[in-house]
């Protein structure tokens, strides 16, 4: 029997859940699948309810953990196997290997002379990555990461003799015994790509609300300037598509939560960079749950954005990269055809876990969501249960330390 707590996810849900048991005196190991921990929060620009940057909420987690010798945690790892039963489980990890020193070593100079490159996953492919790579400044763990599928033939020269790089690291196995486990494995945005009438992946300038958020970030690809993708000039004019892919049945059959609030924050963004800046927000229903209600009569009150209730019906390319989009308007019973210079998908949140098959005896609901296993002693944190905002999910990330420490309690 054991009384040590798996987490599996090392975003924000994860993150809190594991404090939270660490700090009732429980041994905690959290798996994460990507180098760093940070999760979803780490890639946006600022978040709700403060619009800090996510730097600032992260760092007061960060440093909880490192404070506290009872979590530890393993970066580019993933759960493979669960065996035994709820207070006695034994959770094998696969962990694929960095490459590099386990301590924080600068290898920017030597990754500036890779000449291998792939798309930057972290900025949703607007920009490029070498094959050693640290995503953020903030990152955590501070080290950089060597992905051996992108060097080039030179590259493996380069690194093969260079100091604290580890190039014939093998991958491994570990075993972990746990008595309960917290499946915090998050979210990803709809894939736009299925959306073939808004354009997404074929149109250009027309972007997902996260790849905005990347735009809008100081360490983003453009170092915070929002500018169009295609030529990389300030957009004059911006058009939001609310809903893309959220509450249709043909996509995600429910409301994402977050996409409302996250376009009124990057009118924001927008507004802030360019006063002047034309925005129009196409929605079916604008959800701005308790006191966020006042960020909504805020952007309502800015005169350079409007609001048109109705269905964006397609998306097509325009002369000089421009997108010219289709909707109609429900309120004046007109369907309009207007171009802008950037279009931006409000694009849905979708479980990580959704067309998944994890080794865990879980319930998973019809869209992917978390629906049961707490039987067993496996708790879901954030937004593997259902859509929630960052604050919502450092709820949830609690509620689910605490059912697991009882679970594991006098064990
Ligand atoms: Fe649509 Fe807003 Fe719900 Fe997102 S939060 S699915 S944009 S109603």
């Amino acid at each position: 029997m054991s009384n040590a707590i798996l987490v599996v996810g090392g975003g924000f849900a994860g993150l809190t859940s594991a404090i939270e048991a660490a700090e009732l005196g429980h041994d905690v190991f959290i798996v994460e699948k990507s180098p760093w921990l940070g999760g979803r929060v780490a890639q946006l620009n600022k978040y709700f309810p403060k619009l800090c940057p996510p730097s600032c909420g992260l760092e007061i987690q960060f440093q909880r953990i490192r404070k506290n010798p009872r979590v530890k945690f393993f970066t580019q790892a993933e759960l493979v196997g669960l065996s035994g039963g709820k207070g006695d489980y034994t959770a094998k990890v696969r962990l694929t290997p960095r490459r590099t020193a386990p301590h924080n070593v600068d290898f920017s100079l030597l990754a500036s002379t890779l000449t291998g490159e792939t798309g930057n996953e972290f900025d949703l492919d607007l920009s490029r990555r070498k094959a050693l790579y640290k995503a953020m400044p903030f990152a955590f763990p501070d080290r950089y990461a060597l992905d051996a599928r992108t060097l080039s033939k030179s590259d493996m020269a380069r690194v093969a003799g260079a100091k604290f790089i580890e190039a014939a690291e093998e991958a491994r196995e570990i075993a972990l015994d746990v008595g309960a486990v917290i499946v915090a494995t998050g979210w990803k945005p709809y894939d736009v790509t299925r959306l073939t009438n808004l354009g997404a992946g074929s149109v250009k300038n027309c972007v997902s609300n996260m790849q905005l958020e990347r735009l809008a970030s100081p360490f983003g690809p453009t170092q915070g300037k929002i500018v169009r993708p295609s030529d990389s000039r300030v957009p004059l004019n911006v058009a939001f598509v609310q809903c893309a892919g959220s509450r249709d049945q043909n996509h995600l059959n429910y409301c994402s939560y977050i996409c409302c609030m996250a376009t009124l924050k990057q009118c924001l963004y927008l507004s802030e960079q360019n006063p002047n800046v034309g925005i129009t927000v196409y929605y079916i229903d604008l959800r701005a749950p308790g006191r966020y209600v006042n960020v909504l009569e805020k952007v309502e009150a800015r005169p350079n954005v409007s609001f048109i209730k109705g269905k964006v019906a397609d998306i097509v390319q325009a002369e000089g990269d421009r997108v010219t989009l289709t909707a109609e308007d429900a309120v004046r019973g007109e369907k309009l055809t207007l171009t802008y210079d950037l279009a931006v998908l409000a694009t849905g949140m979708q479980p990580t876990l959704a067309g998944e098959n994890p080794p865990l005896p879980l319930l998973l609901d019809e869209d992917g969501f978390v629906a049961g296993g707490e039987e067993a002693g496996i708790f879901a944190a954030g937004c593997a249960r259902m859509p929630l905002d960052v604050t919502r999910t450092a709820q949830s990330g609690t509620a689910a330390a605490l059912k697991a420490v009882q679970t594991v309690k006098g064990r």
